[in-house]
């Protein structure tokens, strides 16, 4: 499983590898809302994916104001002039209560409106790297858009990354876990959007790969880790603190190894 360490920083995409020993194999995941009003880009030194930042833009508006075309001309500058990004979300539509409450609309609205956003995305700007995601909030819901991306020509199944939205808040319930599974069965090589230590320790073994920022919230509830009292107040932006959160969780999920054959 490929886990995307998520930062507020966009700048630790240029700048992770010169100080941090791990950098190399510390993909980022970057919320478009970060870096869309930077007039200077850098090179990345890391791979990385994009958030398109939608929790944030359905929270506010109730819509997305941010249209397709001005999106697709962001993407194209980051793939231009930060490079290495090996995947980009698109402008879906999450299917929590919450956010139904804030659009008036309904998860079928929400699971359309993702769709054509990926048709018009890949209709604007096909040489870019966009990803399907599968919204819903029942198990049905998410078997319906499957088929809805299948009528549309969209094979979820040849697709390298299959977004899978509105499961970062019950990332460790049987419902998820059931449905995970029964994705990863049918051959999806699911991203999980917001997964963190529970979720990841019941169905991190069927995900291609995850996201979390939850490291941050985390560092920022506590006073700044020893080694960096001089430099911080809390640990919320500091690498070292997220590369090393990083570490342990992935290590967290390694199974113990099997029993020697000799052992007494
Ligand atoms: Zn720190």
């Amino acid at each position: 499983m490929r886990f995307y360490l998520g930062t507020h920083q966009p700048d630790w995409l240029h700048h992770l590898n010169h100080r941090w020993f791990e950098a190399d194999q510390v993909p980022l995941f970057v919320s478009h809302r970060r870096l869309a009003d930077r007039r200077t880009l850098f090179p990345a030194n890391v791979p990385w994916a994009l958030d398109s930042g939608g929790f944030t833009e359905l929270s506010m508006y109730g819509r997305w104001v941010t249209t397709p075309t001005d999106y697709a001309h962001h993407v194209r500058r980051y793939m231009d002039e930060i490079g290495r990004l090996e995947w980009a979300a698109p402008q879906d539509w999450m299917c929590e209560p919450v956010m139904l409450a804030k659009t008036g609309l309904t998860v079928a609205h929400h699971q359309a409106r993702t769709l054509d956003n990926l048709l018009e995305l890949r209709h604007l700007a096909p040489d870019l790297p966009w990803v399907p995601v599968l919204q819903g909030w029942e198990p049905d819901d998410y078997r319906r858009h499957a088929d809805a991306y299948q009528s549309a020509g969209v094979d979820l199944t040849t697709e390298p990354v299959v977004g899978l939205g509105s499961v970062c808040r019950r990332q460790s319930t049987t419902a998820v876990h059931s449905l995970v599974a029964e994705l990863a069965a049918a051959g999806l090589r699911l991203h999980g959007f917001g997964f963190k230590t529970l979720g990841l320790r019941k169905v991190g073994h069927l995900l291609a790969s995850a996201d979390s920022l939850a490291w941050s919230l985390n560092a920022r509830r506590r006073p700044a880790m020893a080694e960096c009292f001089d430099a911080h107040e809390h640990c919320g932006n500091c690498p070292r603190f997220a590369t090393r959160w990083r570490r342990q969780l992935l290590d967290s999920l390694t199974p113990p190894p099997a029993p020697s054959a000799y052992a007494a």
